[in-house]
């Protein structure tokens, strides 16, 4: 049997042909970029994130590294962040004008906020809590910390649209949020595509002239930018697929399920929490022996991967002088792997991944006996 890590293609004729529509009206109406279905999109992401404003652009890098510029940092500004995520995350913050802290991580992978306690400096502007694998990040503590010390909250939601902290959706706590809509994220587009949200009015019309080389009424610069605007088909495609997400999360939770359940005291299954509902960006377990568990799970056709290979703080571009805190996450990471968790996998798959593992430890063990 075949399991692949993930499948992009369009196979469900339904769907592929509600996509083909969305884009055929966007080719007759010709407004490509910024287009009627963009201010759609913005409004049902806004609407369904619980904001007052969504804005619309290319990437999750650009939304986040948009809603950082926003901040208006200094140099020197300090804005702690976990040392496990895609380097996209730091990349934005080194952007936008701060000095990128690394927090350490809990064994649920996300930002350890007694470490981000220990790390706030006179210097510290913001918190940046990445919801990793789908996962929300303690927003009650780190909330609290925030207040305590005057600083802002940027969240980066690229791995979790839907996920939820104490029944509220991620990317509603913070001063903004950052959406990536890339194909393979949860919620996601057919190419690259992300969202900015917020509640205040003012960092709005900022971001509305960042997001287009820093002009005004499409002319004026008023502040140097780049070009980040979204292209209308990707919105219309989303548009599409924005009703479909539920059944959707609710595919990946059921595999979710099933593998707690066929892997309990086999390897460590992600940790959970009841004060919130994760989407399963990523399905990561805790294993020994783990770099001779994928190359096994390979030879019997099941692709996995590990996210991520360095942390923030090792990647080349930040190792020297990388500040902060990450013995845990150093730990966790020669131990962690994902397995195939998307919404088109088959119970049966599920099932024989599962085994596969259970067969490995199995024999694994009885070699160590
Ligand atoms: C995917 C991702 C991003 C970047 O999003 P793109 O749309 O790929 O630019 C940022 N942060 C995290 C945690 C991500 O997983």
């Amino acid at each position: 049997m075949k399991v692949p890590f993930l499948d992009l293609r369009v196979t469900d004729a339904a769907e592929r042909a509600e996509l083909l529509d969305a884009v055929a009206r966007v080719l007759d109406h010709g407004r490509l970029v910024m287009g009627p279905e963009m201010e759609q999109f913005e409004q049902a992401i806004a609407a369904d994130v619980g904001r007052r404003f969504a804005l619309a652009v290319g990437s999750g890098t650009h939304a986040l590294w948009l809603a950082l510029k926003a901040l208006r940092l200094a140099p020197g500004d300090e804005v702690i962040t976990t040392s496990l995520s895609w380097i996209a995350t730091a990349n934005a913050i080194r952007l936008a004008g701060g000095t990128p802290i690394f927090a350490d991580v809990g064994d649920d992978l996300n930002l350890n906020p007694a470490s981000v306690a220990r790390l706030i400096t006179p210097r510290t502007r913001a918190i940046v809590p990445v919801h990793y694998t789908g996962k929300a990040c303690d927003m009650a503590t780190l909330g609290r910390l925030a207040e305590q010390h005057r600083l802002a909250i940027v969240e980066d939601t690229a791995q979790a649209y839907g996920a939820t902290f104490g029944g509220r959706k991620v990317g509603s706590f913070g001063v903004a949020a950052a959406f990536s809509m890339n194909p393979m994220k949860v919620l996601a587009a057919c190419g690259e595509a992300g969202a900015v949200v917020t509640d205040d009015p003012e960092l709005y019309e900022q971001l509305v002239a960042l997001r287009y080389n820093g002009c005004v009424n499409r002319e004026v610069c008023i502040e140097a930018s780049l070009n980040g605007r979204m292209d209308t088909m990707e919105a219309a495609i989303l548009l599409k697929r924005m009703p479909r997400l539920p059944a959707l999360i609710a595919a990946r939770r059921r595999n979710a399920a099933l593998y707690d359940q066929l892997l309990a005291g086999v390897v460590e299954t992600p940790v959970r929490t009841s004060d919130r509902e994760d989407v399963f960006y990523t399905y990561t377990i805790r294993a020994d022996h783990r770099d001779e568990l994928r190359a096994y799970l390979e030879s019997q056709g099941v692709e996995t991967k590990i996210q991520h290979q360095y942390l923030m703080p090792d990647q080349p571009a930040y190792q020297a002088g990388a500040r902060g805190e990450f013995t845990h996450a150093r730990a966790l990471q020669r131990r962690f792997m994902c397995l195939p968790i998307h919404e088109k996998l088959t119970e049966e798959q599920v099932r024989y991944t599962a085994a596969c593992i259970r067969a490995f430890c199995q024999k694994t063990k009885a070699i160590a006996a």
